[in-house]
């Protein structure tokens, strides 16, 4: 699920910037809405980086986990592993036992709330490499989810130099002062809108962790099997994509075309 995962950050964010710039006048350069829109379809795919494959044999794993190649298939060992060793931890008498950690620290609010503050909180405190570090790695899982087909034959080397360069530009040219709490606010966004999207699936999220229901920590929400989106079937690769491309599109021109119009002074 992936592509639909980023292309769903993308158009909220994109959807988002639109309407504070309608109904509360609220404008962004276009450099901040480009960066903002990569990064939250970076944080929609992040969750996921808890589905690790095998390391040594490069191979496996959930998409974003291949972003950087080994790097980011060890990263998603590590998280999945500490996911695993927080449900262990946390989980009540009805909780069932499990082998696999996919689905539970990261698919929770708390995560992606306290990604959003880390984020915010590390771009300003941390200077130039903190703020470089962050957009070269959510760029990276932006391009490999947004054009996974390219992305999967590009390979992940041509990701890492892509990313680090648009990274780099990109700090040049941010405002610190607005654009790094931007850059937490997109993460955190992106994470939630990632819960959503695997809330309408039927395997659900522990979207209330961490309160206990019926001695369950862990219980997992989602839409009942006869509604639920299958994963990679029509609905969710033709349907929604083009929904969430719609939606961006529109906003997007939303955003910038009068700009544009006015710029080369034409009236409608
Ligand atoms: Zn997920």
């Amino acid at each position: 699920m992936g592509p639909s995962h980023a292309l769903s950050g993308a158009a909220v964010w994109l959807g988002g910037s639109w309407a504070v710039d309608y109904f509360a006048d609220y404008h962004q350069s276009p450099l901040q809405i480009a960066v903002g829109t990569a990064v939250c379809a970076g944080g929609a795919l992040l969750p996921d980086l808890d589905m690790s494959g095998r390391v040594t044999a490069g191979k496996g794993g959930a998409t974003v986990a291949n972003t950087f190649g080994r790097v980011s298939l060890f990263l998603a060992e590590v998280i999945e592993k500490a996911s695993l060793a927080t449900y262990d931890l946390t989980k009540m008498k009805h909780d069932p036992h499990r082998h696999n950690g996919h689905r539970t620290l990261t698919h929770t609010l708390p995560f992606a709330v306290g990604m959003g503050a880390l984020t915010t909180w590390a771009s300003g405190a941390g200077g130039k490499w903190a703020v470089i570090g962050i957009l070269f790695f959510m760029l990276g899982l932006a391009l490999r989810g947004l054009f996974h087909t390219w992305a999967e034959k590009a390979g992940w080397i041509l990701i890492t130099i892509l990313s680090a360069g648009a990274a780099y530009g990109t700090y040049l040219y941010l405002p610190a002062g607005r654009g790094y709490p931007l850059l937490g606010l997109a993460v955190g966004v992106g994470c939630i809108v990632h819960l959503l999207g695997d809330v309408i699936t039927s395997a659900g999220v522990p979207i209330l962790w961490p309160l206990p229901t019926g001695r369950r920590m862990w219980r997992m929400i989602g839409v009942p099997n006869a509604l639920a989106v299958s994963v990679g079937g029509k609905v969710e690769t033709v349907l929604l994509r083009g929904a969430f491309a719609i939606v961006s599109i529109a906003a997007a021109v939303g955003l910038v075309g009068p700009a544009i119009l006015e710029k080369f002074d034409i009236r409608l």
